[in-house]
């Protein structure tokens, strides 16, 4: 819970959230409960970014970042193949270049573990939080706590999955290998190739990504708060600890402002000398609408770097990374690489029809958010940077974004999410 403002400034002066996606709604939610007179603004509505389009995965039990000891070697092998994981624009390379040399040197044990604790203390609560914003009746509605398969390639251990056992010891994650007979009578579809697999007990997964998010939206009208489809075009810090924002129809003046625009988050605090080391790591997903397949709980197949999840409208196949920046157009033949690999695992998959999307994950090098306040403006909040696990992310950021603001100690220690840290 989040108690009452502590100061009559902050509740006065009211606060403006930057994104309507998950973490900006989740952030806003929590501080309207509180009592705050809480404006979201977004130009494209609500779920218009990569909150919209994921897999819908809430993933309490994952805590492996993504730079792992030993994962370098394979990207030479990712790049070379064509249906593989991880693709980059070359023109984008040069752009990405501090990103990625920041990203190599957060694979070593040592920050991976650190880095895993910190993932697993912001995902752990992550249902809890949830069904504190949305209540009984919509959460039952929304989410479902599945469990999650999790396939595994054959053949002996690696460096990098021996980190990973350890980094689940060390977090207490719940897992449980599954023999050959039980995956299959679990997913009678599932090629006759998937042999090994673990099975995630705690983790689960929402029906509608699209729909969680305008229902947070709903919440926070229903309790008062505003939303304005504007796009903010500047934020202007005026004194008295008080910030104007300009947007493309109009401007006003806030007590407090959270920056929650996700992959956009760098470019409007760039004005304001704010260095995020943040870039976007693109993914996609294809819907298999009218699907043929009975799926009762997503499979991931981390290898080849999708994960197939059975949403309300279809079959959503999610994932792969694409490094190409924000303006680069959506290359289609990456959401062809995830229909194959889907039929590959599940040979009898066919739909009535198929759609694509993709979209940008804001993503920091070493796979942990940025919570905290443009420096010398502690009226000024940022969160983003979630990367792959927003969804899951999300609820927690909120509360500990609205526990900040209010001037009550956060639920969870915060010291890991800072800026500073890079
Ligand atoms: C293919 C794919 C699969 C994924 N699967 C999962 C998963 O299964 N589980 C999981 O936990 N995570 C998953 N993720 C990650 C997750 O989707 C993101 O981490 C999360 O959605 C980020 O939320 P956000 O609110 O920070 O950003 P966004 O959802 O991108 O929202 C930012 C919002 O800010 C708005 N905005 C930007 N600039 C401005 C401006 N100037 N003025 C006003 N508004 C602005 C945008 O319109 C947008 O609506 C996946 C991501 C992708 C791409």
């Amino acid at each position: 819970m989040v108690s009452a403002p502590a100061t009559a400034d902050a509740e006065s002066a009211g606060v403006a959230v930057i994104g309507a996606g998950i973490i900006g709604l989740c952030a806003a939610l929590y501080l309207r409960r509180a009592g705050l007179d809480v404006t979201v603004y977004d130009a494209g509505g609500a779920a218009a970014g990569a909150s919209f389009g994921n897999a819908g995965l809430i993933s309490i039990d994952s805590c492996v970042p993504g730079p792992m000891p030993g994962m370098v070697v394979n990207v030479p092998r990712w790049l070379a193949d064509p249906l593989g994981p991880l693709t980059i624009d070359p023109a984008y390379l040069p752009h990405m270049f501090p990103w990625l040399l920041r990203f190599l040197r957060a694979g070593t044990p040592g920050r991976a573990l650190q880095a895993s604790r910190a993932l697993n203390a912001m995902h752990r609560n992550s249902f809890d939080n949830y069904r504190e914003l949305v209540g009984n009746e919509r959460f039952d509605d929304l989410f479902r706590l599945s469990g999650q398969i999790q396939l595994l390639k054959s053949g002996p251990e690696t460096r990098a999955s021996r980190t990973v056992r350890k980094i689940w010891e060390q977090n207490r994650v719940e897992v449980e290998e599954m023999e050959e007979y039980e995956l299959h009578r679990l997913i009678p579809a599932i090629s006759p190739d998937a042999k090994r697999a673990l099975f995630f007990p705690r983790n689960g997964y929402t029906v509608s990504p699209r729909r969680l998010v305008e229902t947070l939206l709903q919440c926070l009208l229903e309790a008062g708060g505003r939303f304005r489809q504007e796009r903010v075009m500047r934020i202007v810090p005026e004194g008295a600890g008080r910030t104007r924002l300009v947007t493309n129809l109009d401007d006003a003046a806030f007590g407090k402002v959270v920056v929650s625009a996700g992959a956009w988050s760098r470019s409007l605090l760039a004005p304001l000398g704010v260095k995020l080391p943040l870039d976007t790591e693109r993914g996609y997903h294809v819907m298999v609408h009218g699907a043929s397949l009975d799926l009762r709980l997503p499979v991931l197949d981390r290898n080849r770097g999708f994960g197939a999840t059975p949403l309300e409208n279809g079959i959503r196949i999610a994932g792969t990374v694409e490094l190409a920046g924000l303006d680069k157009p959506p290359d289609i033949r990456r959401a062809d690489v995830l229909l194959d690999h889907a039929r590959h695992l599940f040979p009898t998959l066919r739909g009535e029809k198929y759609t694509m999307w993709m979209g940008f994950r804001p993503s920091t090098p070493d796979s942990l958010p940025i919570i905290d306040t443009v420096p010398g403006r502690p009226d000024i909040s940022i969160a983003c940077g979630h990367g792959h696990f927003g969804m899951t992310a999300a609820s927690t950021t909120g509360l500990v974004v609205a526990q900040k603001i209010l001037g009550s100690k956060p639920a969870i220690d915060v010291v890991p999410y800072r800026l500073g840290r890079f």
